[in-house]
């Protein structure tokens, strides 16, 4: 049973930008604080709400505002920018008269986390009074590139062959995100990202979704140099990690058809695959791959020769190469449109996982110790890529082609350097080693005094202490 509000230390609302890598991070933290005693209230939009199909944990209160988009959400609206100028009108309202309604029942708001890409919510909760803290679902490397270019430290567009940030390695202009690099390709996801840092020196928290140990170099920069960020992830299921919260084992929002684990479990079951020999292959909720690509990626799978799983969303099954994928006995190819990631990533079987390097599905595949080959898409993914095989280890780059695709050859050499690496030599077992040392790390930071869990106990003790002596600042 929920626990009397007069016994909660604080009551924090939570407000994640509509997508699936935004809500799930921001719930599991929701998970956490709850579990420190804070009272946490999500607000998802009307429409995400309502194609939820499981209600969210029972710890978590369930609000709703309106974005505009009742209906739809974002795939209703005109433009990503149309969207995004409603969200603030409609969203300013709706989140007032939430805060509102909250204050009034009798369990009054005293802080709103609110997620990067909404930065509105900082002026929402200044005006009624509530502490602002952001939330921020890229890693630290990304969030310091987009903050030079958000101050002009960082001019655009990119010149010369290196570009160097402080706290990061000297990249390539092709390793920064794509919108820095590919000036003008989506402007209204550039305003998005690049926008997050408009207001962030009047937070009174930062919060990031990464690891202290994962990001050690840029975080000690940014801390000495911005703002007192803390890192609170990786945000996976805590029956992932540390297993300290109880009936913590799934995500629970799920905004796509999930399927049920058995069809997974009992493919791997029926075909007995070895340990380490399936590849799983997955781009995530909205990459929007070529058909050209998709064929490259299906004939470089079968090339290789080891038995897949692909994630393919319903709107993109039309892109398969039919007449090759019906050749593919069914032992060797599962194709599904949704599956539970994280139940997969954890199966004995997989050996690989082909992705397009989205930060949870990379932080999912470190918790887990799967190796990866990387093929971004977009946005942070080419920086994330970077770090997958530059800097973590974990992994291995497929190159693309000059326009653009990965070619089929490219796709079987990156996947038999990773599948079965343990065994083997080379760039292989390098990264099927960092990745079993880098899920050790993952989730020692979750347990008991490791460095996200002192973290967020102190951002709970902070906030707590604001709280009581009522120094919020308007
Ligand atoms: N995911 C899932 N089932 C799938 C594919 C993805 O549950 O079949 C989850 C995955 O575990 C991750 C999220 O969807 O938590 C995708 O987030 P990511 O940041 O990787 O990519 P995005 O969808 O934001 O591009």
């Amino acid at each position: 049973m929920e626990p009397s509000s007069k016994l909660h230390r604080a009551h924090v609302l939570v407000l994640p930008f509509p997508g699936q890598g935004h809500i799930n991070p921001m719930l599991q933290f929701s998970k956490r604080l709850v579990s420190k005693g804070l009272k946490a209230t999500l607000a998802l939009t009307v429409h995400v709400a309502k194609s939820m199909p499981a209600h969210p944990s029972s710890s978590i209160t369930l609000e709703t505002i309106s974005d505009g988009h009742d209906l739809g959400g974002l795939a209703e609206a005109e433009s990503i920018q149309a969207y995004l100028t409603c969200f603030q009108a409609v969203g300013s309202r709706g989140l007032a008269e939430l805060i509102h309604k909250l204050d009034c029942s009798g369990r009054p708001v005293d802080a709103i986390i609110y997620d990067g890409f909404l930065p509105w919510v900082l002026d929402v909760a200044k005006q009624r009074e509530k502490l602002g803290v952001v939330f921020f679902t890229q890693t630290c490397a990304v969030n310091n590139i987009n903050y030079h270019v958000q101050r002009g430290l960082l001019p655009l567009p990119l010149s010369g062959d290196v570009v160097e940030v402080p706290g990061l390695p000297p990249l390539e202009p092709l390793e920064t995100p794509s919108f820095v690099c590919k000036l003008g390709t989506y402007p209204a996801s550039y305003d998005l990202v690049i926008n997050q840092f408009v207001n962030v020196d009047e937070a009174d928290f930062v919060l990031c979704d990464t690891f202290y140990e994962l990001e050690k170099e840029v975080i000690d920069w940014m801390s000495a140099n911005l703002w007192p960020l803390k890192t609170v992830g990786p945000t996976l299921p805590s029956l992932y990690l540390d297993k300290r919260l109880p009936n913590d084992n799934a995500y629970d929002v799920n905004l796509f058809t999930p399927i049920t684990t058995s069809t997974v479990s009992a493919w791997l079951r029926r075909h007995r695959h070895p340990p380490r020999s399936v590849v799983y292959v997955s781009f995530g909720s909205m990459a929007d791959l070529h058909a050209s690509q998709f064929a490259e990626l299906a004939h470089g799978l079968a090339l290789a020769g080891h038995p897949f799983i692909w994630i393919v969303r319903s709107t993109e099954q039309h892109k398969l190469p039919r007449d090759l994928m019906d050749s593919i006995p069914s032992e060797e190819a599962l194709i599904l449109p949704w599956c539970n990631q994280l139940e997969v990533l954890e199966s004995d079987a997989i050996g690989c996982f082909v992705t397009h390097c989205g930060l949870n599905s990379v932080i999912e595949a470190i918790c887990l110790g799967v190796p990866m080959v990387a093929m971004p898409q977009w946005t942070d993914q080419p920086t994330n890529a970077k770090f997958v095989e530059d800097v973590w280890r974990v992994g291995v780059r497929a190159r693309a082609d000059e326009s653009g695709v990965v070619g089929r050859e490219e796709v079987e050499r990156c996947v038999r350097e990773v599948v079965g690496g343990g065994g083997g030599g080379g760039r292989g077992r390098e990264v099927t080693e960092s990745a079993r040392m880098w899920m050790e790390t993952a989730k020692a930071v979750m347990a008991e005094g490791g460095s996200s869990d002192r973290n967020i106990d102190e951002f709970v003790e902070e906030l707590v202490s604001r709280v009581s002596s009522g120094s919020v600042t308007p």
